[in-house]
């Protein structure tokens, strides 16, 4: 972890013990498959674990119960066949390619390549561990509209604050939220968090109020873990 989980270092002892656990308990009892023709090591179901872990430490394993299989690919995965587009209502068949997948009530699709990149440049922001992950976190109330289940007391800001940088989002991105984070409030969620978690200083400077409420809902300060000072 170490030598190839970025985050490692920010994290205390007991945050890194409870990453630990997490990370044996989503190798132990999910179902990790490689793709035709691929064999998935041990270090890469490590790697995607580790990340999916920390998405939890302030949450539950629970958080997690919708994670059947895990299946991973190579590489870039290309989606065919009729499906739904982007845009609602229409269907699509043109041949898409994509990084991972979390399909609702099915398997979360990842591209280890992908992985493999992500885990050792945090800065750039990306991560589809932490995407793929946080969808279905947001599944977990059985509506994917990028407001996963939380207090009541809680509801009425965060749909202010995403809705805000969603409508923003929307209109082309910045480079903190690109314009993926503005194809549905579902996807919103999952390139916040990515965000969140990756470049959480610039996030906490640049889009507080946004910073505040990923905050309140995963019960993590990633920001004050690497500037030292708690918000
Ligand atoms: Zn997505």
């Amino acid at each position: 972890m170490e030598r190839r989980v970025a985050h490692w270092k920010h994290l205390d002892e007991p945050e890194r013990d409870l990453l630990g656990e997490y990370t044996g308990e989503l190798i132990r009892s999910k179902n990790w498959e490689a793709a035709r023709g691929f064999a998935l090591t041990e270090e890469m179901r490590l790697l995607i674990a580790a990340q999916a872990a920390l998405l939890i430490l302030g949450l539950s394993f629970e958080h997690y119960r919708e994670v059947g299989a895990i299946i991973v690919h190579p590489t870039t995965v290309v989606l065919t066949g009729e499906r739904g587009s982007s845009v609602p209502g229409l269907m699509t068949d043109a041949p898409m390619p994509i990084l991972g997948e979390a399909a609702h009530k099915g398997p979360i699709l990842i591209a280890w390549d992908a992985v493999a990149m992500d885990v050792h440049h945090p800065e750039r922001g990306h991560n589809v561990v932490f995407h793929e992950f946080a969808h279905k976190i947001d599944m977990l109330d059985d509506v994917v509209d990028g407001t996963p289940p939380m207090a009541r007391s809680e509801i009425d800001r965060w749909v202010q604050v995403c809705t805000a940088e969603y409508e923003r989002a929307q209109l082309g991105g910045d480079d903190l939220l690109d314009s993926y984070a503005g194809v549905n409030t579902g996807e919103f969620f999952a390139v916040a968090t990515e965000v969140f978690f990756d470049r959480p200083v610039e996030m906490a400077e640049q889009k507080p109020d946004l910073y505040d409420v990923l905050s309140g809902f995963y019960r993590q300060d990633p920001a004050a873990r690497v500037t030292g000072t708690p918000r």
